[in-house]
């Protein structure tokens, strides 16, 4: 394991303004909060303090709110593509402070640099995205079945939209949905995991500064709280027409209920089981990197993550070997250390779920075969852990968040999609083989029933230019590129009478005269 240290350059916090103690309500402004509860943000790395949020009170969370209603009313009555252009110089301060918010990101989630710069890279490239589509929200035209009528649908703003982001995608998660709805012409109020709050800080900082330039704050607003409490109010909220969720299957069937109840609209982004199928005739040095990167990078905590891989049997004993040898050449330790690949979980909670599930995992008959422990010494490290195991054993249908990797046996492809398919989680999946009808197979609609399907390249790491989402207990939902805009809008049918007489479609007759 590499070294870790307390006396390391932290300046890049003095520079997103995240030292000390911070407010955790903005809308625009930061709002002196009403209660004086304080979250503490740990590095998962040595488990130093980074720094404080004084928590968001409801009372805060209503204040925020009524800004937040204030700045619609304003920002939805901009044109588009202006909206489109403060987007730009979003992206434009997102780019100059990327390499510090890569680096507050690896120091507060504890994944590697390259990892974390990687993701304010996708925040960035979301920004593009959306400053394209401010120009291109279409509506469709259509024939009306009556003559002199013109028949179209257009789209407008929703209002503000709640967004609750899980720890593992501090920033990106936020931006995937705030950078879409605000040139969609809402506003968004961001409720981050209590994990990462200085990520949070540091991104309202640099929205406020570009916002008050641009004249309109209260476009971006953060309220930072419990999930309980501030969570349970954002998602109770009638004022809120679209909750957007990432997180646990175990939240998103909380907030998709309570959404729902209220007639609302949610967008679930949620846990997954992925898996990769590898065939006798693949290439295996491009399975092995697509593998080892899915199953061990940001230390198994992607919803992406690869947790389970299908095996020729014919190639199934050597591939593990050489797996093994990958495995053993993984350095572990700071994650601002450019030599590490692996840097630390999130905190105790996630250490004590590695060991429950291992501990789980042996009584379900699964042989371990690398790792399998805690890395001793401080900060939440564990070793990327591999487990022969049968596709029957419980614990292998469910997501544990972190580096653990079943390995199973298959004959044909057939027998692999289906042993793939069988869990509750549907996110993403992936073949390794130059077999085109195996391809194909897996591409089919008897094939991957994820929303995500990838021939010779792993399950993480996904474009923004796709919709990213996933099916069945993943909740559904899309984001990102494509048509996922439309989430964010609400679509209204338009129908012009350009003469001198009204008219029934169905030509009902209903003669008043
Ligand atoms: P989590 O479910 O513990 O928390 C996610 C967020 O939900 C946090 O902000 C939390 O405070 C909030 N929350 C929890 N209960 C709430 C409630 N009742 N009301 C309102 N908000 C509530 O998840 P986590 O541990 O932060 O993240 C890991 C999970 O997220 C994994 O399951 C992972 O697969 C999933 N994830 C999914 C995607 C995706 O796009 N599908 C992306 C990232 C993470």
């Amino acid at each position: 394991m590499s070294e870790t240290t307390t006396s390391m350059n932290t300046d890049f916090l003095t520079r997103l303004g995240v030292q000390g103690t911070s407010l955790g309500a903005c809308w625009g402004e930061w709002v002196e909060t009403s209660e004086g509860r304080e979250l503490v943000s740990v590095s998962p790395t040595d488990e130093s303090e980074i720094g404080r949020v004084k928590m968001a009170s409801k009372d805060d969370y209503g204040h925020v709110m009524t800004k937040a209603r204030e700045a619609f009313e304003t920002w939805r009555m901009v044109p588009a593509p202006q909206r489109g252009e403060v987007v730009r110089l979003l992206a434009h301060e997102f780019r100059r402070h990327k390499e510090d918010l890569g680096a507050l990101i690896a120091w507060e989630m504890g994944k590697i640099r390259s990892e974390g710069e990687g993701e304010v890279q996708e925040i960035i490239d979301i920004a593009d995205f959306a400053v394209g589509l401010s120009r291109q929200l279409y509506g469709l035209t259509m024939h009306s079945e009556r003559p002199g009528h013109r028949m179209y649908e257009q789209w407008h703003p929703l209002g503000v939209v709640g967004v609750i982001t899980a720890f593992n995608f501090p920033g990106a998660v936020w931006a995937w949905n705030a950078m879409i709805a605000a040139v969609c012409g809402d506003v968004i109020l961001w409720k981050p995991s209590s994990k990462t709050p200085l990520t949070a800080v540091a991104i309202q900082n640099i929205c406020n500064r570009v916002m008050k330039e641009a004249g309109c704050p209260g476009v971006f607003n953060l309220v930072i709280g419990a999930g309980r409490e501030v969570g349970e109010t954002l998602i109770n909220d009638r004022r809120i027409p679209l909750v957007s969720a990432t997180g646990s299957c175990h939240m998103g069937r909380r907030i998709g209920e309570i959404v729902a109840k209220r007639l609302g609209r949610s967008l679930l982004e949620l846990g997954g089981n992925n898996a990769i199928i590898v065939t006798e005739d693949a290439d295996l040095d491009m399975a092995l990197s697509g593998i080892v990167f899915g199953a061990v990078g940001t230390a198994g905590q992607r919803c992406t993550s690869t947790r389970r891989i299908f095996l020729h049997r014919s190639i199934a004993a050597s591939f593990t070997d050489r797996l093994k040898k990958a495995y053993a050449s993984i350095s572990i330790g700071n994650p601002l250390d450019d030599s590490v690949l692996m840097g630390p979980l999130v905190d105790e909670g996630a250490v004590k779920d590695y060991e429950d599930a291992l501990e789980t995992i042996r009584t379900q008959g699964g042989e371990i075969l690398y790792g399998g422990k805690r890395v001793e010494g401080p900060g939440f490290f564990v070793e990327p852990t591999l487990v022969k195991a049968d596709p029957d054993m419980p614990i292998t249908k469910d997501e544990t968040f972190a580096p653990i990797l079943y390995i199973f046996e298959f004959d044909d492809v057939d027998e692999a999609i289906r042993m793939q398919n069988d869990v509750d989680q549907g996110l993403s999946s992936a073949i390794f083989t130059r077999d085109l009808l195996a391809a194909e197979t897996f591409l089919s609609h008897r094939g991957s029933d994820c929303g995500i399907a990838n021939v010779n390249i792993g399950t993480s790491g996904a474009e923004i230019g796709g919709a990213f989402g996933g099916e069945k207990d993943t909740g559904g939902g899309r984001e990102a590129g494509s048509d996922s805009w439309k989430i964010y809008m609400r679509r209204q049918t338009c129908t012009i009478n350009w003469t001198k007489e009204v008219q029934l479609a169905q030509g009902v007759e209903f003669d008043v005269s």
